[in-house]
Protein backbone atom coordinates (compact mmCIF):
# COMPACT_ATOMS: atom_id res chain seq x y z
CA UNK A 1 0.00 0.00 0.00
CA UNK A 2 1.51 3.31 -0.79
CA UNK A 3 0.27 6.91 0.67
CA UNK A 4 -1.09 9.01 -2.26
CA UNK A 5 -0.88 12.52 -0.73
CA UNK A 6 2.38 14.70 0.91
CA UNK A 7 0.18 15.08 4.44
CA UNK A 8 -2.12 12.27 5.49
CA UNK A 9 -4.83 12.42 7.96
CA UNK A 10 -4.84 13.11 11.01
CA UNK A 11 -5.01 9.24 11.29
CA UNK A 12 -6.12 7.96 14.78
CA UNK A 13 -3.67 5.30 16.21
CA UNK A 14 -3.59 3.95 19.38
CA UNK A 15 -0.06 4.22 19.59
CA UNK A 16 -0.42 8.28 18.57
CA UNK A 17 -3.54 9.64 18.94
CA UNK A 18 -5.01 11.69 15.94
CA UNK A 19 -1.60 11.58 13.80
CA UNK A 20 -1.00 14.23 10.82
CA UNK A 21 0.87 12.10 8.71
CA UNK A 22 3.94 13.89 6.59
CA UNK A 23 4.90 11.85 3.74
CA UNK A 24 8.44 13.23 2.51
CA UNK A 25 8.63 10.70 -0.34
CA UNK A 26 7.38 9.91 -3.96
CA UNK A 27 3.28 9.49 -3.90
CA UNK A 28 4.01 6.74 -6.50
CA UNK A 29 6.60 4.29 -5.34
CA UNK A 30 8.87 3.35 -2.26
CA UNK A 31 12.64 4.98 -2.04
CA UNK A 32 14.22 3.37 0.87
CA UNK A 33 17.09 1.97 1.43
CA UNK A 34 16.16 -0.92 2.92
CA UNK A 35 13.77 -3.51 1.00
CA UNK A 36 12.29 -5.02 4.18
CA UNK A 37 10.34 -8.64 3.02
CA UNK A 38 7.84 -7.21 5.49
CA UNK A 39 7.37 -3.63 4.15
CA UNK A 40 3.54 -2.76 3.92
CA UNK A 41 5.11 -0.09 0.40
CA UNK A 42 5.87 -3.78 -1.48
CA UNK A 43 9.54 -4.45 -2.95
CA UNK A 44 11.68 -1.83 -4.42
CA UNK A 45 10.85 -1.30 -8.18
CA UNK A 46 13.35 0.58 -9.03
CA UNK A 47 17.27 1.59 -7.71
CA UNK A 48 17.12 4.33 -5.59
CA UNK A 49 19.88 6.19 -7.49
CA UNK A 50 17.65 6.82 -10.44
CA UNK A 51 16.30 10.38 -10.63
CA UNK A 52 12.88 10.39 -8.66
CA UNK A 53 10.23 13.45 -7.74
CA UNK A 54 10.27 14.70 -3.85
CA UNK A 55 7.92 17.24 -2.70
CA UNK A 56 9.81 20.29 -2.82
CA UNK A 57 10.23 22.31 1.03
CA UNK A 58 7.63 24.61 0.01
CA UNK A 59 4.85 22.10 -1.13
CA UNK A 60 5.44 20.74 2.22
CA UNK A 61 5.27 23.79 3.91
CA UNK A 62 1.80 25.16 1.77
CA UNK A 63 0.33 21.87 2.43
CA UNK A 64 0.90 21.84 6.10
CA UNK A 65 -0.14 25.33 6.21
CA UNK A 66 -3.48 24.51 4.37
CA UNK A 67 -4.13 21.52 6.17
CA UNK A 68 -3.14 22.86 9.55
CA UNK A 69 -5.64 26.15 9.01
CA UNK A 70 -8.69 23.48 7.92
CA UNK A 71 -8.10 21.15 10.74
CA UNK A 72 -7.97 24.63 13.15
CA UNK A 73 -11.45 25.43 11.87
CA UNK A 74 -12.93 22.47 12.28
CA UNK A 75 -11.71 22.18 15.77
CA UNK A 76 -9.79 19.10 15.57
CA UNK A 77 -6.63 17.81 18.20
CA UNK A 78 -3.38 17.18 16.51
CA UNK A 79 -1.81 14.33 18.84
CA UNK A 80 1.48 14.27 17.06
CA UNK A 81 2.92 15.48 13.41
CA UNK A 82 4.32 12.09 11.85
CA UNK A 83 7.39 11.45 10.10
CA UNK A 84 6.04 9.01 7.71
CA UNK A 85 5.10 7.18 4.47
CA UNK A 86 6.66 5.44 1.16
CA UNK A 87 10.08 4.86 2.36
CA UNK A 88 12.55 6.71 4.63
CA UNK A 89 11.62 9.95 5.42
CA UNK A 90 15.64 11.21 5.98
CA UNK A 91 16.19 10.55 2.77
CA UNK A 92 14.65 13.85 1.57
CA UNK A 93 17.33 16.30 0.77
CA UNK A 94 15.40 19.05 2.87
CA UNK A 95 14.91 16.88 5.78
CA UNK A 96 16.78 19.24 8.44
CA UNK A 97 14.81 21.87 7.57
CA UNK A 98 11.34 20.51 7.40
CA UNK A 99 12.03 19.65 10.82
CA UNK A 100 12.61 23.15 12.17
CA UNK A 101 9.32 24.30 9.75
CA UNK A 102 7.44 21.27 11.60
CA UNK A 103 8.70 22.19 14.76
CA UNK A 104 8.16 25.52 13.88
CA UNK A 105 4.56 25.09 13.27
CA UNK A 106 3.51 22.36 16.08
CA UNK A 107 4.47 25.03 18.67
CA UNK A 108 2.88 28.11 17.03
CA UNK A 109 -0.63 25.79 16.59
CA UNK A 110 0.18 22.48 18.31
CA UNK A 111 2.37 22.93 21.47
CA UNK A 112 1.00 19.96 23.42
CA UNK A 113 1.47 17.82 19.96
CA UNK A 114 4.65 15.43 19.73
CA UNK A 115 6.73 14.84 16.74
CA UNK A 116 7.40 11.62 15.53
CA UNK A 117 9.38 10.06 12.96
CA UNK A 118 9.27 6.51 11.73
CA UNK A 119 13.57 5.77 10.34
CA UNK A 120 15.18 2.35 9.51
CA UNK A 121 18.32 4.93 10.98
CA UNK A 122 20.63 4.07 7.84
CA UNK A 123 21.13 8.16 7.39
CA UNK A 124 22.45 8.79 11.64
CA UNK A 125 25.91 8.60 10.22
CA UNK A 126 24.90 12.04 8.31
CA UNK A 127 25.86 14.76 11.21
CA UNK A 128 22.97 17.11 9.73
CA UNK A 129 20.29 13.72 10.26
CA UNK A 130 21.95 12.69 13.62
CA UNK A 131 21.18 16.48 14.63
CA UNK A 132 17.63 16.71 13.23
CA UNK A 133 16.28 13.57 14.59
CA UNK A 134 17.69 15.12 18.25
CA UNK A 135 15.03 18.12 17.29
CA UNK A 136 12.14 15.44 17.52
CA UNK A 137 9.98 13.57 20.57
CA UNK A 138 9.97 10.70 19.18
CA UNK A 139 12.78 9.68 16.69
CA UNK A 140 11.64 5.87 16.48
CA UNK A 141 14.58 3.71 15.07
CA UNK A 142 14.24 0.57 13.41
CA UNK A 143 16.77 -2.80 14.64
CA UNK A 144 14.87 -5.52 13.27
CA UNK A 145 18.08 -7.87 14.71
CA UNK A 146 20.59 -8.80 16.66
CA UNK A 147 23.18 -10.15 13.96
CA UNK A 148 24.19 -8.23 10.30
CA UNK A 149 23.41 -11.73 8.42
CA UNK A 150 19.63 -11.44 9.88
CA UNK A 151 19.30 -7.98 9.27
CA UNK A 152 20.55 -8.88 6.05
CA UNK A 153 18.15 -11.00 5.11
CA UNK A 154 15.19 -9.11 7.08
CA UNK A 155 15.76 -5.63 5.69
CA UNK A 156 17.87 -6.35 2.55
CA UNK A 157 19.81 -2.76 2.72
CA UNK A 158 19.81 -1.56 -0.58
CA UNK A 159 23.67 -0.99 -0.62
CA UNK A 160 26.59 -2.44 1.32
CA UNK A 161 27.74 0.67 2.49
CA UNK A 162 24.78 0.66 5.38
CA UNK A 163 26.73 -1.68 7.21
CA UNK A 164 25.41 -3.75 10.13
CA UNK A 165 28.26 -2.35 12.15
CA UNK A 166 27.85 1.36 11.72
CA UNK A 167 24.20 0.72 12.27
CA UNK A 168 24.51 -0.41 15.75
CA UNK A 169 27.30 2.34 16.93
CA UNK A 170 25.11 4.83 15.78
CA UNK A 171 22.40 3.68 17.60
CA UNK A 172 24.24 3.67 20.80
CA UNK A 173 25.58 6.63 20.07
CA UNK A 174 21.93 8.11 19.88
CA UNK A 175 21.19 6.16 23.14
CA UNK A 176 18.22 6.76 25.29
CA UNK A 177 17.23 10.10 23.03
CA UNK A 178 15.59 6.92 20.59
CA UNK A 179 13.07 4.45 20.92
CA UNK A 180 13.95 1.34 19.35
CA UNK A 181 10.82 -0.54 17.18
CA UNK A 182 11.17 -4.02 16.09
CA UNK A 183 9.10 -6.65 14.24
CA UNK A 184 9.46 -9.69 15.25
CA UNK A 185 8.56 -12.38 12.89
CA UNK A 186 9.82 -16.40 11.59
CA UNK A 187 9.21 -17.18 7.93
CA UNK A 188 11.46 -18.09 4.91
CA UNK A 189 12.84 -15.79 1.72
CA UNK A 190 14.74 -16.86 -1.00
CA UNK A 191 14.60 -20.19 0.15
CA UNK A 192 16.31 -18.92 3.54
CA UNK A 193 14.99 -19.98 6.75
CA UNK A 194 14.47 -16.10 8.44
CA UNK A 195 13.91 -15.90 12.09
CA UNK A 196 14.82 -12.76 14.30
CA UNK A 197 13.77 -14.66 17.62
CA UNK A 198 15.94 -17.37 17.27
CA UNK A 199 17.70 -17.90 20.91
CA UNK A 200 20.92 -17.16 19.13
CA UNK A 201 19.76 -13.21 17.36
CA UNK A 202 17.41 -12.78 20.06
CA UNK A 203 20.70 -13.25 22.39
CA UNK A 204 22.62 -10.61 19.94
CA UNK A 205 19.95 -8.33 20.05
CA UNK A 206 19.53 -7.79 23.83
CA UNK A 207 23.43 -7.16 24.13
CA UNK A 208 22.37 -4.42 21.44
CA UNK A 209 19.79 -3.31 23.03
CA UNK A 210 22.04 -3.18 26.71
CA UNK A 211 24.65 -0.83 24.89
CA UNK A 212 21.76 0.92 23.14
CA UNK A 213 19.63 1.81 26.79
CA UNK A 214 16.87 3.03 24.46
CA UNK A 215 14.11 5.11 25.63
CA UNK A 216 12.15 2.26 25.44
CA UNK A 217 11.44 -0.39 22.94
CA UNK A 218 8.29 -1.01 20.89
CA UNK A 219 7.77 -4.84 19.44
CA UNK A 220 5.21 -5.01 16.82
CA UNK A 221 4.31 -8.45 14.67
CA UNK A 222 3.07 -8.22 10.97
CA UNK A 223 -0.15 -6.40 10.84
CA UNK A 224 -0.62 -5.95 6.98
CA UNK A 225 -0.26 -8.05 3.87
CA UNK A 226 3.60 -8.45 3.10
CA UNK A 227 5.92 -9.05 0.19
CA UNK A 228 7.27 -11.86 1.08
CA UNK A 229 4.34 -14.32 1.58
CA UNK A 230 5.90 -17.15 3.48
CA UNK A 231 6.04 -14.97 6.88
CA UNK A 232 4.69 -15.82 10.32
CA UNK A 233 2.54 -13.49 12.49
CA UNK A 234 4.03 -14.01 16.32
CA UNK A 235 0.74 -14.26 18.57
CA UNK A 236 0.63 -10.76 21.13
CA UNK A 237 1.49 -13.96 23.92
CA UNK A 238 4.66 -14.30 21.92
CA UNK A 239 5.75 -11.00 21.63
CA UNK A 240 4.83 -10.30 25.54
CA UNK A 241 7.09 -13.28 25.85
CA UNK A 242 10.10 -11.91 24.79
CA UNK A 243 9.06 -8.31 25.75
CA UNK A 244 9.72 -9.84 29.33
CA UNK A 245 13.35 -11.13 28.61
CA UNK A 246 14.62 -7.39 27.81
CA UNK A 247 12.32 -6.16 30.56
CA UNK A 248 14.23 -8.17 32.52
CA UNK A 249 17.88 -6.42 31.21
CA UNK A 250 15.78 -3.24 32.79
CA UNK A 251 14.72 -1.54 29.36
CA UNK A 252 10.53 -0.81 29.15
CA UNK A 253 9.22 -2.28 26.00
CA UNK A 254 5.39 -1.59 24.45
CA UNK A 255 3.74 -4.59 23.02
CA UNK A 256 1.56 -4.05 19.71
CA UNK A 257 0.24 -7.49 18.78
S1 LIG B 1 12.55 0.64 6.25
FE1 LIG B 1 10.34 0.93 6.27
S2 LIG B 1 9.84 1.79 4.28
FE2 LIG B 1 11.93 0.97 4.13
S3 LIG B 1 11.65 -1.09 3.31
FE3 LIG B 1 11.67 -1.26 5.54
S4 LIG B 1 9.54 -1.16 6.21
FE4 LIG B 1 9.65 -0.40 4.08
Amino acid sequence: MLFENTIIGPIHSRRLGNSLGINLLPLKRKFCTYDCIYCECGWNKESIENKIELPSYEDVRCQLEKRIAELKAEGAVVDSFTFAGNGEPTLHPDFPKVVDLVVKMRNEHYPNAVITLLTNATQLSRPEIYDALMKLDNPVLKLDAGMAAMRNSINKPTSEKYSFDELVNNLVRFGSKGIIQTLLLRGTNDGKIISNVSDEDFAEYIKILKKIRPKYVMLYAIDRATPEKDLEKLTVEELEIYAQKIRNEGIDVKVYG
